[in-house]
């Protein structure tokens, strides 16, 4: 089928991106480059600015200062979908009242694909989280990993350059946890995909991650490989974080 589609781009960089609500600066003047393809985490405590960080990339939160570049075109200034990046949250929100199917080929309808091209795409991307059986299923007919395959499909299914992802396993338990981090890394190896992922669990990071930014109050604390960032924490709070968990 003529929808596997390999992306070559998807470079992100922030420039000195600062957000405050009021008085309250969520966001301090950070800077990050991400390289197209990449699988980069951006771990820190709840509050550290993680998702305010993900919305403003996602373009559902304005900078008050700053430059975001997607392939070294600014696009602060760009609604959500002009942004062309796909999106998986913890509650997945898929539409309750249409089926697997539906809810894949949303994105398409929405970008006004053909009828026929919908029905393809949609169809690549369901064979592609392995869940063909269930296509006209509705999500509560569905266990939760499958539920979250079917938020990856639609996240993936218009090929986008990026996908952000917060915190997307976590109402999962455990094992499965660990399975579908697991199924996310290949997805993203496979489609070449740059992901920018939110999580608070470290361990989740370490497993999943090319590169990690550790957030705490709105600041870039360290940047690193998995390895690097867990071996030699660059300040006490990188090493109390980390700590925590063990
Ligand atoms: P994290 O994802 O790391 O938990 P957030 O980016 O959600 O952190 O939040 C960072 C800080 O910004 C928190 O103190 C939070 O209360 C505050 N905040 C987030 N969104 C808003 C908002 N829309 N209005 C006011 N304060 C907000």
């Amino acid at each position: 089928m003529g929808a596997a589609v390999v992306n070559q781009n998807g470079s992100l960089c922030f420039r000195n991106i600062t957000k405050k609500y009021g008085d309250l600066t969520v966001v301090d003047d950070i800077n990050l480059d991400i390289k197209s393809g990449e699988f980069f985490s951006l771990l820190g405590p709840s509050g550290s600015g993680k998702t305010t960080t993900l919305m403003m990339l996602a373009g559902f939160a304005t900078p008050d200062a700053g430059q975001i570049l997607l392939n070294e075109k600014d696009i602060s200034q760009l609604s959500p979908q002009q942004r062309n990046l796909g999106m998986v949250f913890q509650n997945y929100a898929l539409f309750p009242h249409m089926t697997v199917l539906d809810n894949v080929m949303f994105p398409l309808k929405v970008r006004k694909y053909s009828a026929k091209e919908c029905q393809e795409r949609a169809q690549w991307a369901i064979d592609l989280v392995r869940l063909s059986k269930y296509s006209k299923r509705l999500p509560k007919e569905l266990s939760g990993g499958q539920q979250q395959r079917v938020a990856l499909a639609r996240a993936v299914v218009f090929h986008p350059e990026v996908v952000l992802m917060d915190e997307p396993l976590g109402a999962l338990d455990k094992n499965l946890r660990y399975q579908m981090q697991m199924e996310i890394k290949e997805l993203q190896r496979k489609l070449n995909m740059t992901v920018v992922f939110v999580t608070h669990d470290q361990e989740e990071a370490m497993n999943m991650s090319d590169r990690i930014a550790i957030m705490n109050n709105g600041k870039v604390e360290q940047l690193g490989g998995p390895k690097e960032v867990y071996e030699s924490p660059r300040n006490v709070f990188a090493a109390g974080f980390l700590g925590e968990a063990n």
